[in-house]
């Protein structure tokens, strides 16, 4: 019987995956993996059989008892069995449902953490999430909730912490803006909206929570995108723009490029 990798593969740029999740991939003798997965991460798996079960491959892949079921079998045939996942397994990537069912078979499994998409939009905005008598608490959360689940109290916990990283949400902006002011959070709280973080083609633009529907729709689609809110966002606008967010009628857009 063989054992179970659950890999994070970070947030896109290749050269964010830890020493130890390639040490791990260089063994692997097969791979599932995300869509998002850079390529060359997938290049340092050279002897191992790679398949793709992300949102964007076959629909039957997508579903998650296939994938737990594959992840049993291949644990049958296999000594070193990766499931590489964007990111952080553990941060919405459906990680303890991988552990639940390979720990139902009694299947070894060791998870490799990864560089979550919320540090990586931190990194490339240039803002601290927690800040001195600023910010003492993040929240990561998510408006997009599953079929057999309840709708949940996320704005809630979002209008409770000092900064929040919404993930998989733009697509519904307005829902969400919406909720967050009915959960009381003022409609000029600073938002910034991260698309492709740790890419080349990291687009960056600061608005506000009443604005943030109509520059969500503005924004090139293509690409996974979060949400950055608190009011850490407007102490580094100000030092780095000279104008204060919630005042400005046009807020700032960044395009950050590199080579
Ligand atoms: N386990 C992953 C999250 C998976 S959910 C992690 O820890 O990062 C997928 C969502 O993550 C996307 O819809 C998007 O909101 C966010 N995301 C992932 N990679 C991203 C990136 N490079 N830039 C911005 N958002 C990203």
């Amino acid at each position: 019987m063989g054992k179970v990798y659950l890999v994070g593969a970070g947030p896109g740029a290749p050269d964010l995956l830890t020493l130890r999740a390639a040490r791990i991939l260089e063994q692997a003798d097969v791979v599932f993996h995300d869509a998002l997965v850079h390529p060359e991460v997938l290049a340092i798996a050279s002897r191992a059989r790679i398949v793709p079960v992300g949102k964007r491959c076959s629909r039957i892949s997508t579903d998650q008892r296939f994938i737990n079921r594959a992840l049993v079998e291949a644990a049958a045939r296999y000594d070193v069995v990766v499931r590489l996942k964007g990111g952080d397994p553990m941060v919405f990537g459906r990680a303890q449902e991988e552990l639940d069912a390979l720990g139902a078979h009694g299947i070894e499994c060791e998870v490799v953490p990864g560089v979550t998409a919320a540090l990586a939009a931190a990194a490339e905005l240039k803002i601290s999430l927690t800040r001195r008598g600023v910010s003492r608490s993040v929240v990561l959360a998510t408006p997009r909730i599953g079929t057999d689940e309840p709708s949940g109290r996320w704005a809630d916990g979002v209008a409770a912490a000092d900064t929040a990283v919404l993930y998989m949400g733009v697509g519904e902006a307005e829902l969400l803006s919406n909720a967050l002011r009915q959960a009381g959070l003022p409609e000029r709280t600073p938002v910034a909206i991260v698309q492709n973080a740790s890419s080349p083609a990291c687009t960056t633009l600061h608005t506000t929570l009443q604005e943030l529907p109509q520059r969500a729709a503005e924004l090139a689609p293509g690409g996974p995108t979060l949400l950055v809110l608190g009011e850490v966002l407007r102490q580094a606008s100000r030092a780095e723009q000279g104008e204060d967010l919630g005042r400005s009628a046009h807020p700032a857009v960044t395009r950050a490029k590199r080579a």
